[in-house]
């Protein structure tokens, strides 16, 4: 059955908030008609969304476990056991491609494998972060505590990329802590530090931060000073376009009364109505030759 909803949602794929209208959502609750089993009455929803931007045009998959009331035909869900994401399988937000596709690997991988394995997924956090100040920061060193040192001293020299706080180098400085139990845990088996998916959530999303506040701040400042630089470069050619329609005028006043369209229009269309065709040549020679403006 389709749905009537007017719900705020954001598209998982391309991170595009949208209003959900008719049409947009579908969902389908079966009842599982089970002798015994623990949930009293239980059923299984497949809900599906579909984008409306049209450069995106994808569609997300929930499979919710529910208990509710009724039987086979008369099913209601009351509560939510568990939702499985089926597409896209992981809480990924998608990042843009100005950002190297390793370190985009790594932070998607790191959230497929979250609540699976959150060890490995802060081992990934951890080198995603690493190639984070690889390439943003341009600092390589073998291990990651001498990037973070280099990178601190850096911020606090006054000489880090825009956007690297001294906060941003503390906390990547946990996740190294934290990453290292994932990538070392086989050197003593006895010290077991396990790390739940909340814990890998947060890193995950210190993350999506840096992201935020390192490439996609880069990049809008980027734009937004390309937008400045286009306009200069437009208002500049306005600029001799005018100033060469001036000088125009002035050549053309002293012909012996030609009938002259207005001179901003006529530089780029020069049709010049003459009562004669030997004085529009004359002119016309005249504003070929040009003269410094
Ligand atoms: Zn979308």
């Amino acid at each position: 059955m389709a749905k009537s909803t007017s719900k705020n949602w954001v598209c998982p794929f391309c991170s595009r908030p949208q209003t959900v209208t008719d049409g947009q959502e579908f969902r389908r609750t079966e009842y599982l008609s089970l002798r015994e089993h623990k949930y009293g009455e239980a059923g299984v929803s497949v809900a599906a969304l579909a984008c409306a931007n049209p450069e995106c045009r994808e569609i997300t998959l929930t499979v919710y476990f529910t208990k509710g009331e009724g039987t086979w035909d008369t099913y209601r869900a009351k509560e939510v056991v568990a939702s499985y994401p089926l597409r896209p399988e992981s809480t990924a937000k998608s990042q843009p491609s100005y950002i190297p596709q390793a370190i985009r690997d790594d932070y998607y991988e790191a959230c497929r494998v979250r609540d699976l394995s959150p060890k490995s997924s802060a081992t990934l956090a951890r080198r995603c972060l690493q190639g984070m100040i690889r390439d943003f920061c341009s600092i390589a060193m073998s291990r990651l505590i001498d990037e973070l040192d280099e990178l601190s001293r850096r911020v606090t020299a006054g000489n880090a990329p825009a956007g690297v706080t001294p906060e941003a180098v503390d906390a990547i400085d946990h996740v190294r802590s934290i990453g290292n139990i994932g990538a070392h845990m086989e050197k003593d088996v006895n010290v077991i530090v396990d790390i739940d998916p909340g814990e890998a959530q947060v890193l995950i999303e210190l993350i999506e931060l840096l992201f935020e506040e390192w490439y996609v701040a880069r990049e809008s400042r980027r734009q937004r000073l390309a937008k400045v630089t286009a306009i200069g470069v437009q208002k500049a050619q306005q600029l001799a376009v005018a100033k060469a329609a001036t000088n125009y005028g002035k050549l053309a006043a002293p012909a012996a009364n030609p009938v002259l369209i207005p001179p901003a229009a006529s530089l780029r269309n020069p049709v010049i109505r003459a009562p004669s065709p030997s004085l529009t040549i004359g002119v016309v020679v005249r504003t070929a030759q040009g003269r410094p403006s």
